[in-house]
């Protein structure tokens, strides 16, 4: 093993500065730093901020507010010599309607009351560019889906990632070359809900600074090239009760299994907008690189948007196939928590079961099947989302937010397509 390139010689520093962190509506992490001296303030009082200018929340004449540390995320950045922590948002001492943490947190907090917890995996996906001094990006490696040896150039990386992942309370899992040249994925053990979105955004945090320090750029843009595999942020969920997990069935799937699918079929084309929440996410939801285009569901199919994975005793879960990294974590599972729990409630039978090929099925069958198509851009996402209640309720007030602000890259999008006179093409699936 490599000596880690980045780690501290004299591994803990003793700690002077501690960031505070939490994430705007796009789920970028955002925060301040204060001497470690104010940590305890931090917890009790909290330390106030503007957010004016943060993406999503306040409008200016109003932008008062104070970050309260979760002392449960605690963490010593090894290669910084600093700490951080993530928060909750406040305003006027009630929970900020916007911060996508408490959402997430007041959802899972409901859940609990009844003995019920939901728990994530993840599979993020990115890739490694060179960076040339010019910002032109470069691929680093010309290797394929789990290539090894001399074709993944980027192995000592991804150790030195994985490395660092448990200083964060990560587990690492998988380490692989992704089918696309300079495309990774590192898999990560399965959380509660909570714990799975602060992984997700730790674990950018991380693959980002270990990138930088190799001179490599990380993206977990969706579809960063065209012709190459998009990044996915496949989900792994399952819905448990106390110690039992309600998916497993007597013979296979439970009923509530099957509910929950059914609640995430029929709220998919809204749920789009939040998992997949960016101009470019749509690009990568084409046929051709193992990324969903249709409704549908099946067991081991990977063309379908739901696949269920062979699994032995308690392991029975869902995989969601169309979620990208470039989703706030928290509002997606907010949104995903909500969508399954209304089919358990509702009792709404999964539809458009295929075990085929869906990319190679014609529209007539598709048809017979009932199979639908996902949302072909940012904007259809968005009309979807309007008139979906149980999604947009999901995200509370901060669905005002959320819209306000998606509504303003879409008509930058389309501005600047009119500008460079390119047409805007949304359909492409015939
Ligand atoms: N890169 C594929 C996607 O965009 C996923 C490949 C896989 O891990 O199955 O979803
Ligand atoms: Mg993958
Ligand atoms: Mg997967």
């Amino acid at each position: 093993m490599n000596e880690i390139k980045s780690m501290p010689t004299t591994e803990r520093k003793k700690i002077k500065f501690l960031q505070l962190i939490f994430v705007d509506i796009n789920g970028v992490p955002k925060g301040m730093e204060v001497p470690i001296e104010r940590y305890e303030e931090a917890i009790s009082d909290g330390i106030s901020f503007d957010g004016s200018s943060i993406p999503g929340f306040q409008e200016i004449e109003d932008s008062d507010l104070i970050f309260k540390a979760d002392p449960s995320t605690y963490a010593e950045v090894p290669w910084d010599g600093i700490a951080r922590v993530y928060g909750f948002i406040y305003k006027d001492d009630k929970p900020y309607h916007a911060d996508p943490r408490g959402i997430l947190k007041s959802i899972t907090q409901e859940l609990a009351k009844k003995g019920l917890r939901i728990y994530i995996g993840s599979e993020p996906e990115f890739y490694l560019f060179k960076k040339n001094g010019t910002w032109e990006l470069q691929l680093p490696d010309v290797g394929g889906y789990f290539d090894l040896v001399n074709l993944d150039k980027a192995k000592d990386v991804k150790r030195e990632i994985a490395l660092y992942m448990p200083y964060f309370g990560l587990t690492p899992e998988v380490l692989h070359h992704e089918v696309g040249a300079g495309q990774h994925e590192i898999d990560f053990k399965f959380s509660d809900a909570l714990g799975t979105a602060d992984n997700i955004v730790s674990f950018k945090y991380i693959v980002k600074a270990v990138a930088e320090s190799y001179g490599l750029y990380a993206t977990f843009m969706p579809k960063p090239i065209y012709g190459m595999p998009g990044n996915g942020m496949h989900l792994h969920i399952s819905l448990w009760k106390d110690e039992e997990n309600l998916f497993v069935g007597e013979d296979g799937l439970s009923e509530t299994a099957l509910y929950f699918i059914g609640g995430i079929l029929k709220h998919s084309k809204a749920l789009a907008a939040l998992t997949n929440p960016t101009v470019n996410s749509y690009k990568r939801l084409v046929p051709g690189y193992e990324a969903p285009v249709y409704v549908s569901w099946g067991y081991r199919n990977r063309s379908a948007l739901i696949r269920v994975p062979s699994y032995k005793g308690k392991g029975a879960r869902i995989e969601y196939r169309c979620p990208d990294p470039s989703a706030n974590p928290y509002l997606a599972f907010a949104a995903i928590i909500k969508a399954g729990l209304d089919g358990i409630k509702h009792k709404v039978e999964p539809f458009a079961y295929v075990e085929e090929n869906v990319y190679e099925m014609d529209e007539e069958k598709r048809n017979k099947l009932d199979i639908e198509t996902l949302p072909s851009s940012l904007r259809e996402a968005l009309d979807e989302l309007e008139k979906d209640k149980v999604v947009k309720d999901a995200l509370g007030k901060a669905y005002r937010n959320f819209k306000e602000y998606k509504e303003r890259e879409w008509e930058e999008y389309t501005e600047y397509l009119e500008k460079k006179d390119i047409p805007l093409e949304t359909k492409k699936v015939t």
